[in-house]
């Protein structure tokens, strides 16, 4: 059957008669041809149940969602449990499916089908459709398997025509209210179905400039005010305006009101705003809407008549308390268009106690039945109450833990399902501070970068170090504005409370550092440009000088002009010691969550903390070792970076061997601090892995202070930087390379490492166990890794006979370009654990540099090359493969070979689930994420039990 010839309906208008969409669903039908699976559910259904009935017959039922849809599903559902749901039935998404895979027709035998449910509704509510003395009214309503939000279309008060109106005129004793179902059923229908809508998005929408000006010409206010007549009027008035826009008249037939309807809301599964939102929430287009068909009840029959929403419980906050809010007199879009200010729940308890009580009930069988906070729609017609609808509420990340915590104490669900419904992401809202949601509403957005560090930061811009330094000794707050930092600006960073940068991807140094010392940071804002001369930084068109207050969302990217007000979490403050736990409800949510989850994980959890506060932070969220000590960065401190300088300008051995000599007492301190504050836990040292120009010092001034400090010309320190100039750093002189042209830095290293740890283990006062690991980074070859290995064993072996003690340490590499991963079997030959570096590891797999994919990324994930950035989560089926590979094969060699990932990506939930079906033993994220993390292992290990 098509839609236009054989609905027994030739004037019907077709499907896609809104010119917007037609043409955009034109395109696509000619351009997308079905998908194989689409085509293969098409023809499996051929003599299946097109349409499944709800209220005295229920067929459905909530595990049905995939063929009745989020809202059919739940209506047979709520029915079949004795809820007072209005009867109606479901035309399933197979039918859309079908209609989209044979030319726009509809199964042969749904018309008949639609016909029989129809008379089942007609029996229930004893009216019939189409009926001149007691008319039954419908609504027509989208569904898709997941809730989509107004993305699709409705049209209520479907069967109305010149006769029936009369009817209902009658039998509700009502004229006004009759006329008035009327004009608004012709303005939905019309703009839906027949397309008649407002010229473009400054343009009025018609029907309301026709309601606008009957008002006005009758001195009238308000719709309410309009009489029978004068709705009567206005009827008139749309039925003229459709004639004269479409050239046809308003269909007075119902059953081809009926499939106009249906055809439209098929039609609106590929409108532009449903295939915007199904990319945005990766909903695949196969799956298709249903269409759910309904009898009216009438929240706008009069004063015991109202309409409204409402959630189990506060959305917002997670609260038990019952929230929503509802309408005297009015139909359900009425509270959606926002005409009318509705009313918080609470105050029906006094203005409809009965219908109050009756909604309370409803409220606690929804949440037994469903288990889960529910987001409903109801009706109250003359003091009874009807559901249109439920499904589970959308919540704050702060709801959905109180919520899972709460209903496991209520013995609404177990510890397992309430761990799984918690987005792990949602952690994070309990960890960083946050902007006042009022005062971000009124804030100026003037641009958006890369979110890099979560959390709301808000302070005075300083552009260099030192300032933010000056700013913030004055007490004031600061966010720091770099195109890019180095080093150099560590300093900078501590006394800030947010970061933003012009250039770099979310590893590049200013993310990862941020992260690390758990900092707002916002960075690869393009958008965004600094001058440094000016001292200004112009974004959005707005240019602020330094001084000027920023304010940064590092959860979202967004940047705002000036002051947004913002505050500390109160899990921070606990753990910092500034809130007893027992003052804190937040707090116990966190501990109930992160103690569920430590049950059920297999997966340890590491952080990658490079000085002993660090990894205090780590081990209070609850880390379980050091998974990456990136010792270079134990150089930022102070004056080390100059030694570290030196070394890295000396022009020789003895030169080097110098500055090393220097070096060497703060590692080995920095050391024994990190060995007492993992007490016993496993630490993961990574040796020298720096990228130059990382260190290098690419200011004048800077340059200039260190020639200074060193006693060096300035003219020596700018040739060095000039000879030791690599037009690639990233795929340079760095990682293992380095140690192996200079032995005597992976030397000095590892004698730090055992002196500090033999120091700690025989320490006279509280000595300690240690557990180090030594690894190498940037390893390609077997041979790289036997080289630095045979160092490393023989000054292990010296420090022990020195101090005759034997110190248990493993020795292992990072897996971070390709043919590490590829040559696993021979790597693994002299490697006892492997870290997958997945920061480089997708640099290098991907040929795609960490530090420069700003310029182009927003394109990118527009066009969806990438559904997410691959720095940030693990690209599975590229990257991931190769890690699959080497899992395999360096466990051929050795069966315990121990098994971790210290990228940025060990962090990030989807990739913590794909490294726990890699079967690794561990991830090792910055100290932040870690509760994160622990969260996201168990939940992976639930998922795939
Ligand atoms: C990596 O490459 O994933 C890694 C952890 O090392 P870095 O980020 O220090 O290069
Ligand atoms: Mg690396």
């Amino acid at each position: 059957m098509d839609f236009t010839q054989q609905l027994f309906y030739p004037s019907a208008p077709l499907v896609m008669s809104r010119p917007g969409t037609m043409k955009q669903t034109a395109m696509n039908a000619t351009k997308k041809t079905p998908t194989r699976k689409a085509a293969k559910s098409v023809k499996n259904t051929k003599s299946s149940q097109y349409v499944y009935n709800f209220g005295k017959q229920t067929d459905g039922n909530a595990t049905m969602r995939e063929l009745l849809g989020g809202k059919g599903a739940n209506l047979a559902e709520m029915a079949a449990i004795g809820l007072p749901v209005p009867p109606g039935f479901t035309i399933s998404t197979e039918v859309c499916t079908y209609v989209y895979a044979h030319n726009r027709s509809y199964p042969k035998s749904l018309a008949a089908d639609v016909k029989e449910a129809v008379g089942l509704i007609e029996n229930q509510m004893e009216k019939v459709f189409g009926g001149k003395d007691n008319p039954l009214l419908v609504s027509v309503r989208s569904g898709a398997r997941d809730s989509m939000p107004g993305m699709m279309d409705t049209i209520l008060n479907l069967g109305l025509n010149d006769i029936t109106v009369e009817g209902l005129a009658k039998i509700s004793g009502k004229p006004s209210f009759a006329w008035d179902c009327y004009r608004r059923f012709i303005q939905m229908y019309g703009d839906v179905v027949m397309g008649v809508e407002a010229a473009d998005e400054e343009s009025e929408d018609p029907f309301h400039e026709l309601l606008d000006a009957l008002k006005k010409s009758l001195n009238k206010t308000l719709d309410s005010q309009l009489t029978a007549d004068d709705l009567k009027l206005l009827v008139s008035q749309y039925k003229e305006l459709i004639r004269k826009r479409t050239g046809k008249a308003f269909p007075q037939d119902v059953y081809e009101q009926l499939w106009g309807a249906t055809g439209a809301v098929f039609g609106s599964w590929r409108n532009d705003r449903a295939i915007l939102y199904r990319q945005q929430y990766g909903i695949p287009a196969e799956w298709g809407t249903a269409v759910n068909i309904q009898a009216m009840v009438f929240g706008n029959a009069g004063d015991d008549c109202a309409t409204g929403v409402a959630f189990t419980r506060d959305p917002a906050n997670g609260e038990k308390r019952f929230y929503g809010e509802y309408l005297i007199n009015a139909q359900g879009e009425d509270v959606v268009a926002g005409v009318r200010t509705p009313k918080a729940i609470s105050v029906m308890e006094k203005e409809m106690p009965k219908s109050f009580a009756a909604l309370e009930k409803v409220r606690t069988k929804l949440e037994g039945h469903f288990k889960d906070m529910q987001d409903f729609e109801f009706t109250i017609e003359g003091g009874r109450l009807f559901m249109l609808q439920t499904r589970n509420g959308k919540r704050t990340g702060l709801a959905a833990i109180r919520i899972a915590v709460e209903m496991v104490k209520e013995k609404l669900m177990d510890q397992r399902t309430a761990l799984l419904k918690i987005p792990a992401e949602s952690v994070d809202t309990l960890l960083v501070p946050i902007f006042d949601v009022r005062s971000q509403k009124e804030a100026t957005m003037i641009g958006k970068g890369l979110p890099a560090g979560p959390g709301a930061a808000t302070g005075r811009i300083a552009f260099t170090a030192a300032a933010a330094e000056i700013e913030s000794r004055k007490g004031n707050k600061v966010v720091l504005c770099r195109t890019e930092t180095s080093p150099d600006d560590l300093k900078g960073m501590l006394y800030s409370s947010g970061i933003l940068t012009t250039r770099g991807g979310v590893s590049s140094h200013a993310a990862l550092v941020a992260r690390q010392l758990g900092k707002v940071c916002v960075c690869g804002a393009g958008d965004v440009s600094i001058n440094y001369e000016k001292r200004t930084l112009t974004a959005g068109g707005v240019t602020l000088a330094e001084g000027d207050y920023i304010s940064i969302n590092g959860t979202t990217g967004s940047i705002y002009k000036g002051m947004i007000e913002s505050a500390d979490s109160e899990v921070k403050r606990v753990l910092e010691g500034t809130l007893k736990p027992e003052k804190s409800y937040t707090y116990e949510l966190f501990q109930t969550v992160m103690a569920w989850s430590d049950k059920y994980r297999k997966l340890r959890i590491r952080t990658n903390a490079d000085t002993p506060a660090m990894a205090e932070t780590a081990v209070a969220y609850g880390a379980e070792g050091i998974g990456l000590c990136r010792t270079e960065h134990m150089f930022f401190e102070g004056d080390r970076i100059d030694f570290m300088r030196q070394m890295i300008l000396a022009v020789d051995q003895v030169q080097r061997k110098a500055a090393l000599k220097k070096l060497l007492p703060f590692q080995r301190k920095d050391f024994i601090g990190l060995f007492k504050a993992m007490a016993g836990r496993p630490v993961t040292i990574r040796l020298l892995d720096p990228p130059l120009h990382e260190f290098l010092p690419q200011d004048d001034a800077v340059r200039r202070q260190l020639a200074d400090k060193l006693g060096l010309p300035l003219e020596f320190v700018i040739e060095r930087i000039k000879a030791l100039h690599e037009e690639n750093p990233m795929l340079g002189c760095r990682g293992c390379r380095l140690g192996i042209l200079y032995p005597e830095i992976t030397e000095m290293q590892v004698r730090a490492v055992f002196e500090a740890a033999a120091s700690v283990m025989t320490a006279k006062k509280s000595p300690m166990k240690v557990n180090p690991e030594i690894m190498i980074p940037l390893v390609g070859f077997k041979a790289e890794l036997a080289d630095q290995l045979a160092i490393v064993h023989r000054v292990a072996q010296e420090v022990m006979d020195k101090n005759q003690i034997k110190i248990d340490y493993i020795v292992g590499t990072m897996i971070e370009v390709p043919r590490a991963a590829i040559t696993a079997e021979q790597i693994a030959e002299e490697a006892q654990f492997f870290s997958f570096g997945t920061n480089d590891l997708t640099q290098t797999t991907l040929g795609l540099s960490r530090d420069d994919m700003g310029s182009f990324y927003d394109e990118y994930q527009r066009k969806e090359i990438y559904n997410k950035n691959p720095f940030a989560s693990l690209d599975q089926t590229g990257v991931g493969k190769l890690m699959e590979f080497a899992v395999e094969n360096g466990l051929k060699t050795r069966k315990d070979l121990k098994l971790g990932i210290c990228g940025e990506h060990a962090g990030d939930p989807d990739s913590i689930d794909f490294c726990h079906r890699l079967g690794l033993h561990y991830v090792s994220c910055s100290p932040p994420r870690v509760p994160i993390a622990r969260l996201a292992a168990a939940q992976a290990a639930l998922r795939h039990k």
